[in-house]
Formats: C-alpha cells, sequence, structure tokens
C-alpha cells in the first residue's frame, strides 16, 4: 500500500531575478499562474495533502484566485513563508504530518506524475531523494576573482531540481538542526538553497538522485519565462500536461 504522501508548495519568493513586480510564481503562463500548474500535478497525484507557503500579504489572494478558482480542495492549509527559501520549507513543515513529504518549488511549473511516481519510489527506498539531471555543460568552480579553480567530472555533476522528497521525521529533523544553527552558519556565510543540503549536513541519511527531466526548470529570470512558454506550446498537442 502507498505511504501517505504530503506535499509542501514553496511561493513565498520575492524573484528579486525576475525584475518584476509580481513574484515570479505568480506571473501569467498562457492564461493561468505559474504556481498553478505545479499545484494541479500534485492535486491531481497520490498525493494526500498539500501545504501552501506564501508571502502573509499573498495568502488571501492565494485562497481566493487559485486554491477556491481552481479547487485545489487537497490545499488544507496556506501558510506564511519567511525570509529565506529554508525558513519557507520550516513553516511548511511544522503544518503538516505525513509519512513522506514531497517539497517543491512552486516556480517549477513542470514537474510531471513521472517525476512524482519516481521520486516517490526512491524515497521509499532510501528515505531521502532529490530530483535532478546531470549537467549537459561542463562546470568549473569559481575562486572569489571568477578564476576557475576545477573542473569536476562531467558525468557526476547534477544540477538540482525539486520535488525533493524526504521520510518526514528525517526531514524535520535536519531542519531543527538547521534553525539551532542558523547563526552559526550565517556567520559562516553557508548559505542553504535545497532541502538535500541540510539533510546531508544534520543527518546520517545518503541523499539519493533520481532524474527529474530538463524541462523541469525554475522560473527565476525573465528569459525562463519565454522557455515555458515554448515548453507549453510544444506540449499542445497530444500532451496529458495540465491545460
Ligand atoms: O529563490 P529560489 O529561486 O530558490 O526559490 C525557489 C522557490 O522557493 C520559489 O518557488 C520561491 O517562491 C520559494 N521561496 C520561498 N520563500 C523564500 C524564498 C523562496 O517560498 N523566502
Amino acid at each position: 500500500m502507498r505511504k501517505d504522501c504530503a506535499a509542501i508548495v514553496l511561493a513565498a519568493g520575492r524573484g528579486k531575478r525576475m525584475q518584476s513586480q509580481v513574484p515570479k510564481q505568480y506571473l501569467m503562463l498562457e492564461d493561468k499562474p505559474v504556481i498553478y500548474y505545479a499545484l494541479k500535478v500534485f492535486q491531481d497525484s497520490f498525493i494526500n495533502r498539500i501545504i501552501l507557503v506564501t508571502a502573509l500579504e499573498d495568502i488571501d489572494y492565494c485562497r481566493k484566485d487559485i486554491v477556491e478558482k481552481y479547487g485545489f480542495d487537497k490545499v488544507m492549509d496556506i501558510v506564511a513563508g519567511g525570509k529565506e527559501r529554508y525558513h519557507s520549507v520550516y513553516e511548511g513543515l511544522k503544518a503538516v504530518r505525513a509519512d513522506y513529504v514531497f517539497i517543491h518549488d512552486g516556480a517549477r511549473p513542470f514537474v510531471t506524475k513521472e517525476i512524482l511516481e519516481r521520486a516517490y519510489d526512491c524515497a521509499v527506498q532510501y528515505d531521502a531523494c532529490v530530483v535532478g539531471m546531470p549537467v549537459k555543460d561542463t562546470v568549473k568552480i569559481a575562486d572569489a576573482d571568477c578564476f576557475a579553480v576545477s573542473t569536476p567530472s562531467r558525468d557526476r555533476v547534477w544540477m538540482i531540481q525539486t520535488p525533493q522528497v524526504f521520510a518526514y521525521d528525517v526531514v524535520f529533523r535536519a531542519y531543527t538542526v538547521l534553525m539551532e544553527k542558523e547563526q552559526e552558519l550565517l556567520r559562516k556565510s553557508v548559505k542553504i538553497t535545497d532541502d538535500a543540503m541540510a539533510v546531508e549536513a544534520f543527518t546520517e541519511r545518503r541523499v539519493k538522485l533520481v532524474e527529474g527531466s530538463y524541462e523541469n526548470i525554475k522560473i527565476t529570470t525573465p528569459e525562463d519565462l519565454q522557455i515555458a512558454r515554448a515548453f507549453r506550446a510544444g506540449h499542445k498537442n497530444g500532451s496529458d500536461r495540465p491545460e
């Protein structure tokens, strides 16, 4: 039998890199806000409950213009996020309990049910699993002055996406320690940019990587929205993606 799964969908970022007044997850992609597409995939999946995390001032908009309007009845709560992504995740984790939790960037509209299935199977086996893809370009580690320091072997370098899926107890423990050590991390200028980092740093669990897709992009800068529109246009014929 399938384990009890919940999702935390993150939409509390302000999206400075998008250079838009409207946060990236609420920009329109065709006739719906970007966040709609990920919520629709979770709503139509085996996930039982969704926590939507947004900025305090956007809670009413999300409730009326997204959750109620599109009938996302698996959204059991809309909670206020925090300054950094990891603060928002922590708020989401405190608002939900399940065997497994899928943490997803609301700004990634091209997650699919196949990705959710792959991530579920992997998480059940390893308790910690993140979706990603091998890089296509060569990656270089640079020093502070932008001189190349090293070149990791390309077949071992992955770009990491979401969902990131964990046994609830594992990720909650990791985040509890992260919040306790936050000041120390800030002093050392360590930036926690995904959930796996917290699990790798503060638990014994090894995080397994599983294939997402090259289309599972995060809308971050203006050109990403153009790419997303091109993906949508390309899917019009014969796709099972959300309308
Ligand atoms: O900032 P970044 O591109 O890493 O954001 C990834 C996701 O995390 C986005 O969906 C964004 O809305 C969310 N986020 C959040 N709270 C923050 C920062 C980002 O929920 N403080």
